[in-house]
């Protein structure tokens, strides 16, 4: 417990000073606490801790853990609930009734199988549009690598956009990405700037609400997503320590 506090602590600290160094605010960071792989009790020690912000990236573990966590502290805890990972369309399901926000859609379909699920709640999920800038075969995302000056590309997103902005219990919050596996910092600025700019351009595109969020930075890189503009950093092993398998 007091390991975790003095590691919040720290990234707390972190986020100031990327902010300050930028002109920003860090009150205009949202710090998600990536708990995947760890069980309740560390999830209790975080809320402990004074945070508020919980991701996880498998549906089986959402599912699993914000019950247990509701029947600890209670509906109305604060917390919010954020689903990170990549989703298969079979398990929209879980995300549509245990997830508050969802950081990685990245097809039509998604967007109405979970508009279904939602509906016959009647919950409503904040969205971020997973985008695939650095173009990385590995990764997933609407493909985002040349969107300045690539039509096709960006069809694909205004149709995914769109999709999320047909669906009543959907709302478009923002876009998020990954950078680039092992690339050097000044690439990894690159790519976060390109999405930022990519956000400026979407919203004027499908003309939503403005201005949209970014979802970027993880724990070796947030400083730098910070500086481009980030809004909601992802992060887990600079709270937790290295993750159990
Ligand atoms: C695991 C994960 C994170 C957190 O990664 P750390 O390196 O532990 O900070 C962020 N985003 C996504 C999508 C993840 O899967």
């Amino acid at each position: 417990m007091e390991e975790l506090k003095e590691r919040k602590a720290a990234v707390l600290d972190q986020i100031t000073q990327a902010a300050h160094l930028s002109q920003r605010s860090p009150n205009e960071i949202t710090l998600i606490a990536v708990t995947k792989t760890w069980p309740i009790e560390v999830i209790l020690a975080a809320y402990e801790a004074g945070l508020r912000h919980f991701g996880e990236n498998r549906t089986f573990e959402l599912a699993e853990k914000r019950p247990l966590i509701e029947a600890q502290l209670g509906q109305d805890s604060g917390i919010q609930w954020h689903f990170i990972g990549h989703l298969q369309s079979r398990k929209a399901k879980e995300v549509a009734q245990f997830a508050d926000t969802f950081h990685a859609l990245d097809r039509v379909k998604i967007a109405k199988k979970l508009q279904t699920h939602l509906g016959e709640i009647n919950r409503r999920l904040n969205v971020f549009i997973e985008v695939n800038v650095s173009g990385e075969m590995s990764k997933s995302g609407v493909l985002c690598s040349q969107w300045e000056n690539d039509a096709t590309q960006q069809a694909d997103l205004r149709k995914v956009a769109k999709a999320v902005l047909d669906a009543p219990n959907l709302k478009l919050v923002g876009i998020m990405t990954m950078a680039p596996w092992g690339a050097p910092p000044s690439d990894i600025k690159t790519i976060f700037s390109r999405t930022r700019q990519l956000a400026r351009w979407l919203e004027n595109d499908v003309k939503c609400q403005r201005p949209l969020n970014l979802s970027m930075g993880m724990t070796d890189d947030f400083d730098i997503a910070i500086s481009e503009g980030a809004t909601h950093i992802r992060v887990g092993r600079a709270l937790f320590g290295d993750r159990r398998k």
